[in-house]
């Protein structure tokens, strides 16, 4: 029976639920798996993931749609991309196809946890692993845990579709060759300083720029960011040191595919934000989520759209992928995932 709760109050923060799968890797391989009730996890004071941060995760979530199915969207990405995370920092790769199957596996055990259809909540997926025996001198662990925990969530930024203001900051993100592309909690442990720092000075998040030339636009500290040009071109920046998001392929997938415009990938100058009419930021936890202003040092960029609303494009990019995600509108083919 779904769980009593009110769906519409939820915040994106973390509520414990039912079950979790775990898998463990030892002598070369990862065990069975199994759906377990036992939150939580034991490892030793020495463990890789506790000295050396060797962690890599995902996130997901699972819907209902109008006909009252639980799926999830696009899930093969997540798998593929996971295996790219762990094998950056020299972890065993967590099979694919059973990657699917245990995300099937922790929904359905949790199944009285998905919202309900219309609810404006969802269940947030969250895979992750990590290095679970001693090493002191630095080397990858030989032991590892594969878990999947969920929890119910609502949107990730509280205003909802109400625009934030993003600030270009004075620290880094990704080194040309390093691990920005990957999704791995490093990148994450290092943007903690500079997000608590533009809190404190009234930003939402914090746009960062290739780390290289310091000229071009890369994306926020957890989302991907598109521009709306002036003849309502969509563009995303092109780079080697950003997380590639599956809400923003998807996006661009619906801006050609669905709305008919034109959809690119490439550079994107600092200097021509002044140029566009909207922008916003892309992800699972907050889909699509409408920028109002860039503030880049005493430079203050307020896109035409404004501060009270969501420009028209980011409107109908949201409206038609959310639409197909709850199964109010075709979706391509694969990219719905029955649970
Ligand atoms: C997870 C993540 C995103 C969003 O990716 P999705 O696949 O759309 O959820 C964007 N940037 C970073 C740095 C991320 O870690």
């Amino acid at each position: 029976m779904e769980k009593n709760i009110d769906w519409g109050a939820l915040g994106f923060g973390y509520s414990k639920t039912d079950y979790r799968y775990v898998s463990n890797y030892k002598n070369g391989k990862w065990c069975s798996g199994e759906i377990t009730t036992d939150d939580k996890v034991v490892i030793s004071e020495c463990a890789c993931v506790l000295q050396y941060a060797q962690t890599c995760f995902e996130g997901l979530k699972a819907y209902r749609t109008k006909d009252n199915k639980v799926v999830c969207f696009r899930p093969d990405l997540n798998a593929k991309r996971m295996v790219e995370s762990a094998l950056r920092i020299e972890m065993p790769p967590f099979p694919e196809e059973r990657f699917l199957d245990a995300v099937k596996q922790v929904v359905r055990a949790n199944i009285d946890w998905v919202p309900p259809y219309r609810s404006g909540a969802s269940l947030y997926i969250r895979p992750y692993m990590f290095g679970t025996n001693p090493v002191m001198g630095v080397k990858p662990a030989d032991e590892y845990q594969f878990r999947i925990i969920v929890s119910p969530v609502g949107p990730y930024f509280k205003g909802g579709i109400k625009p934030i203001t993003l600030r270009v900051p004075d620290f880094d993100r990704a080194a040309p060759l390093g691990t920005g592309h990957v999704k791995v909690g490093l990148n994450y442990a290092m943007s903690l300083h500079a997000i608590v720092d533009a809190h404190n000075q009234g930003y939402n998040e914090n746009l960062y720029l290739d780390s290289k030339t310091r000229t071009k636009v890369e994306e926020t500290g957890g989302a991907n960011i598109i521009f709306v040009t002036k003849d309502n071109e969509v563009i995303t920046p092109k780079s080697s040191t950003i997380l590639s998001s599956i809400t923003r392929r998807s996006l661009m997938y619906v801006a050609e595919h669905y709305l008919g415009l034109k959809a690119t990938e490439r550079e994107i100058h600092i200097e021509e934000l002044k140029d566009f009419k909207e922008s916003a930021l892309c992800g699972t936890a907050a889909v699509l989520s409408p920028v109002g202003k860039i503030v880049d040092h005493g430079n203050e960029i307020i896109f035409p759209s404004g501060m009270e609303n969501a420009g028209e494009i980011t409107q109908k990019l949201y409206s038609t992928l959310t639409g197909i995600q709850k199964g109010e509108i075709e979706a391509p083919a694969g990219w719905i995932f029955e649970i």
